[in-house]
């Protein structure tokens, strides 16, 4: 049974462990932040081409969301989550 908890300082969702300091990683970070979708990751080696938006592409772009127009791109990086 798990006896530590964490919680996610992005979502605030709470992980459980049964290690203390058990690292949990939150996968709301694969979430849209407009529309709660996952999200698709990201592929600089298609970005010019197929999303268009050249000017992101220096940006740390892990996920994008193909929900919109434009796309949404994401930043956000896993979370890591310590349950104490
Ligand atoms: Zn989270
Ligand atoms: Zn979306």
């Amino acid at each position: 049974m798990a006896k530590y908890e964490g919680k996610c300082p992005e979502c605030g969702k709470t992980h459980y462990s049964d290690r203390k300091g058990g690292i949990v990683v939150c996968n709301c970070w694969q979430r849209c932040q407009m529309c709660g979708a996952e999200m698709d990751p990201y592929m600089p080696d298609l970005a010019m081409n197929t999303y268009g938006l050249d000017e992101k592409r220096d940006l740390a772009v892990l996920m994008v969301c193909t929900l919109h127009f434009p796309m949404f791109f994401s930043t956000k990086k896993p979370v890591e989550v310590a349950c104490t």
